[in-house]
């Protein structure tokens, strides 16, 4: 068997935060009800198909969106049914997005019964004024409850998003909630500077001047910072916006950075398979429409070619702590002895933001501050 992993796309939310652009609408009960009926349908072919060519599952994900937006008996028989579909691996990892707010004790109870043994919470932020900046539907007092619960119906494998960089708050502040979710015993966290996306009603906000971003040098200080005090509790950083104690990193997302091979159910969601990459309809309408009648609901597909593999190499494997092993990188195809990488690399290393050790090339501290920069110089 070899092992592979699935995500799926629940791409309905409350309501539309300030800053999201990603695939999510405001869910209606008839639009979520059609919706999960083609993915229990999708998700028994298409795992029973994987079946048939040898694989197994090694890691589960269910992302959106809000996955608990859905009614839990619904999520609880999703998960069943890709958990009977296909052989799993004797360690499979099955995570739930989560936001507080949409879930109880008995949801939560609910996931872990079906099959969940891993969750991660949209914090965000532990202010309400900094929640309400963002357009979340939480308050504090919810996100605090929401990890109680999970605890109490045994979800130790927990994670937590935090967002830095919100309009209104301070460093300290932020450092206050990277304190008090490691205090709560957390095993892993994720911390991400805000973006102004385009098109998004924030990016609106501080265009017309209505809102300050937090300055450059406040956010950089957050990122470092991040680093520090999670250290202090046994969290390591072990990607750009991740951190966590050993042993509890996030293996699905892992996969992604190593480019292992997944497979994306739902609208939206993006599969890579056998150097071919595909993405599925965006609008969930679309997705149930192609389920329903049996056709392809691909939008798109590219195949990867050695140029495009060794590019994504780099830039995802840079993104990682444990960097790029150098013996899988033996320059772009068709390239001379002496691929420009390695004169760019040695510049990178002259300025402190790339080191070669064990054979491994990666980003140093303060080259992972700038990781984008110094990845998109490598590669060009
Ligand atoms: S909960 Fe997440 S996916 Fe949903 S609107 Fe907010 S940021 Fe977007």
């Amino acid at each position: 068997m070899r092992p592979i992993s699935v995500y799926i796309h629940i791409p309905f939310c409350r309501t539309k935060c300030l800053y999201c652009d990603f695939a999510s609408v405001p869910a209606n009960h008839d639009s979520v009800a059609a919706y999960m009926r083609a993915l229990h349908t999708d998700a028994e072919r298409q795992l029973a198909s994987l079946a048939s060519q040898g694989r197994s599952l090694a890691t589960l994900y269910i992302g959106g969106g809000t996955p608990t937006v859905v009614p839990p008996a619904d999520l609880a028989a999703l998960l069943t049914v890709c958990l009977n579909s296909m052989p799993v691996e004797p360690d499979i990892e099955v995570t739930v997005e989560a936001n507080p707010g949409t879930v109880t004790r008995d949801t939560l109870a609910r996931l872990r019964d079906a099959g969940a043994n891993r969750l991660s919470l949209g914090v965000q932020s532990l202010s309400d004024d900094l929640l309400q900046a963002l357009g979340r539907t939480h308050t504090a007092t919810q996100a605090h409850q929401a990890i109680t619960d999970a605890h109490a119906v045994g979800f130790s494998d927990l994670s937590a998003d935090l967002i830095y960089g919100i309009p209104g708050q301070s460093p300290d502040r932020f450092e206050a909630d990277l304190r008090e979710l490691a205090r709560r015993g957390l095993p892993h966290l994720s911390a991400y500077a805000l973006t102004y996306e385009e098109g998004t009603p924030l990016r609106r906000a501080r265009d017309a001047g209505r809102i300050a971003p937090m300055s450059e040098e406040d956010e950089a200080w957050c990122f470092a910072r991040a680093g520090h005090v999670l250290a202090e509790y046994g969290l390591d950083r072990y990607e750009v916006s991740n951190f966590a104690r050993p042993g509890a990193e996030c293996r699905h997302n892992l996969t992604y950075w190593r480019r292992g091979e997944y497979l994306g159910l739902g609208a939206a969601a993006h599969s890579f398979i056998a150097g071919r990459r595909w993405w599925n309809a965006r609008q969930h309408d679309d997705y149930v429409r192609c389920v329903t009648d049996g056709v392809s609901y691909q939008e798109g597909s590219e195949e990867i070619t050695p140029e495009n593999a060794w590019t994504e190499a780099i830039m995802l494997g840079l993104r990682l702590r444990e960097g790029i092993a150098l013996d899988t990188l033996e320059g772009p195809p068709g390239g001379t002895a002496e691929p420009p990488i390695w004169s760019k690399g040695y510049s990178l290393q002259q300025r402190g933001l790339l080191e070669l050790a064990d054979g491994r090339l990666r980003l140093t501290t303060k080259g992972l501050l700038v990781a984008d920069a110094v990845t998109l110089e490598l590669v060009s």
